[in-house]
C-alpha cells in the first residue's frame, strides 16, 4: 500500500463542539476517499485547556503553583477527549480509524514539563496502522519523556506536533486548519485591505508567527529545518489558504511581506543608573536567570557618568521584572519606571535584506501620522518600532498602504 500520507491539524475552535467534530469527521473521510492516508492531529476542544489550567490553579492551597508533572498529565487529557471522540465519529461511518495518545504515537520528548521539546518520534506503530489502511487521529501537544511521564509542548503546541509528524512520516504536506483563512499581510481586523498571501517563506513566517500571527513559532522552525510545506487554511472555508514553504523564487521579488503586530508589550526604564563596564549585564542577568526574555534595549548617551536604560518585555512579565529589579541591592539607580500599553509593529520581509531605505520610509510614514516611536530594533529581515498601543491602528493602516501591501 503506497498511499500518500497527509498530515492535517485541527485547532480548538474548529472542533469546539460535537457537531463540528462530526463535520470534520466527514472531511477526513473524504480525504481518504480521494486516495490519501490521513494522519490527523487535534487540539483540545474549544477552551478546554484554559479551563484545565484554571482548575489546576484553583485546586492548590496558598496560591502554590500546581505540580508540573501532574499538570502536564492533566492538560494532555484535553487532546485525548477530542481525539477519541473524532475517532468514534469516523468509525461510525464504517471507516477504519484509530486514535493514539502522544505516547502511543511514539512521540518522545525531553524532561521539561510545560514546554517539552520533541527529541524523537518512533513511527513503528503509526506506520503499521497506516499500512493497515487506518486513518490515524493523534492527540496533539503531548509526548512522553524517558521517565515514562507525560509532557506537554507548551501552549499552542499541537501545530508543532503536526509538523513533527509530517517530517517523521515523510508526508507531502502538513495542512493546518484553523479559524482564519490563511496568513495575511497584517491583521485583517485592523486593516480591511489586508491581503491573504498565497505563499510565504519560512523566515518571514517565523517573524510573523513570533510577532502575533497565530501559529506556534516552533512549528515553523521545525518545518524549515525538515523542509515540510505547511498549508494554512480555514477549516470550513472553500477558499484557498496560504502555503508556507522555502523561499526561492516565489514572492521573493516582493520586498515587504507583511506587518506583524504584538500588542502585549510593556516598557521598563531604569532612570539614572551609573554607567560602568558591566552595567547592562548586571541589569539583565537576574532577569535572564528567571527565564524572562528582554526584547528591544535602548541605552542613552551617558550624562555625568549616568545613563537611562530601557527595554521592552511582555505584559505578563512586567510585574516580575519590577520586583526583581527592585530587589537587586547592587544596582544603584534613581527609579524604575514601568509602563504598560505599548505595541511592537514590525515590517517583515526577507526581500529587505541589504536594501536600505525601508527603515527611513517606515519612520517617515509613522512621522506623518504623528506617531512617536519609543524604541527601534532591526534584524536583516525585520524593522520593529515600539509605539503606544493607541497608535497601532493608524500606524499599521498607513504602513500597509505605504508599502503597497494591498496590491498583488
Ligand atoms: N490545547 C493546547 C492549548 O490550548 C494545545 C493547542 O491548542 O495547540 O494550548
Ligand atoms: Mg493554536
Amino acid at each position: 500500500m503506497n498511499k500518500k500520507i497527509v498530515v492535517q491539524k485541527y485547532g480548538g475552535t474548529s472542533i469546539g463542539d460535537v457537531e463540528k467534530l462530526k463535520l470534520i469527521a466527514k472531511k477526513i473521510v473524504d480525504k481518504k476517499t480521494e486516495g490519501f492516508s490521513p494522519v490527523v492531529v487535534v487540539s483540545a476542544m474549544g477552551k478546554t485547556t484554559d479551563e484545565l489550567v484554571d482548575m489546576s490553579e484553583k485546586v492548590t492551597f496558598n496560591k502554590v503553583k500546581p505540580d508540573l508533572r501532574e499538570k502536564d498529565t492533566l492538560l494532555s487529557t484535553g487532546e485525548l477527549v477530542s481525539a477519541t471522540l473524532l475517532a468514534m465519529s469516523i468509525k461510525s461511518l464504517n471507516v477504519d480509524v484509530l486514535s493514539l495518545s502522544g505516547q502511543q504515537a511514539g512521540i518522545l520528548t525531553d524532561q521539561i514539563h510545560g514546554s517539552a521539546r520533541i527529541s524523537d518520534i518512533n513511527t513503528d506503530r503509526m506506520m503499521k496502522e497506516i499500512n493497515d489502511d487506518k486513518i490515524l487521529i493523534i492527540a496533539g501537544f503531548q509526548g512522553i519523556n524517558n521517565q515514562g511521564d507525560i509532557t506537554t509542548l507548551g501552549r499552542g503546541g499541537s501545530d508543532t506536533t503536526a509538523v513533527a509528524l509530517a517530517a517523521a512520516l515523510s508526508a507531502d504536506v502538513c495542512e493546518i486548519f484553523t479559524d482564519v483563512e490563511g496568513i495575511y499581510t497584517t491583521d485583517p481586523r485592523i486593516v480591511k485591505q489586508a491581503r491573504k498571501l498565497e505563499y510565504i517563506n519560512y523566515e518571514d513566517m517565523l517573524e510573523m508567527a513570533v510577532l502575533g500571527a497565530k501559529m506556534h513559532p516552533r512549528s515553523i522552525e521545525l518545518a524549515s529545518v525538515y523542509n515540510v510545506p505547511v498549508y494554512v487554511a480555514g477549516t470550513f472555508s472553500k477558499k484557498k489558504g496560504t502555503l508556507i514553504t522555502k523561499g526561492d523564487d516565489m514572492e521573493n521579488n516582493k520586498t515587504v511581506t507583511g506587518i506583524a503586530i504584538d500588542k502585549n508589550v510593556s516598557k521598563v526604564t531604569i532612570k539614572k543608573i551609573k554607567n560602568k563596564p558591566g552595567t547592562a549585564a548586571s541589569i539583565l542577568k537576574p532577569l535572564s536567570d528567571q527565564s524572562i526574555s528582554i526584547d528591544i534595549i535602548v541605552q542613552n548617551i551617558p550624562m555625568d557618568g549616568y545613563i537611562d536604560f530601557s527595554f521592552s518585555v511582555s505584559d505578563d512579565d512586567l510585574g516580575r521584572v519590577y520586583d526583581i529589579l527592585m530587589s537587586q541591592g547592587n544596582l544603584e539607580f534613581e527609579e524604575v519606571i514601568q509602563g504598560k500599553g505599548f505595541a511592537k509593529i514590525s515590517l517583515v520581509g526577507t526581500g529587505m535584506q541589504n536594501a536600505p531605505g525601508y527603515a527611513t520610509d517606515m519612520f517617515n510614514a509613522l512621522g506623518e501620522e504623528n506617531v512617536e516611536i519609543e524604541m527601534i530594533t532591526t534584524s536583516e529581515i525585520r524593522i520593529t518600532c515600539l509605539v503606544k498601543e493607541e497608535d497601532v491602528e493608524k500606524s499599521v493602516k498607513s504602513l500597509h498602504s505605504k508599502f503597497e501591501l494591498d496590491k498583488d
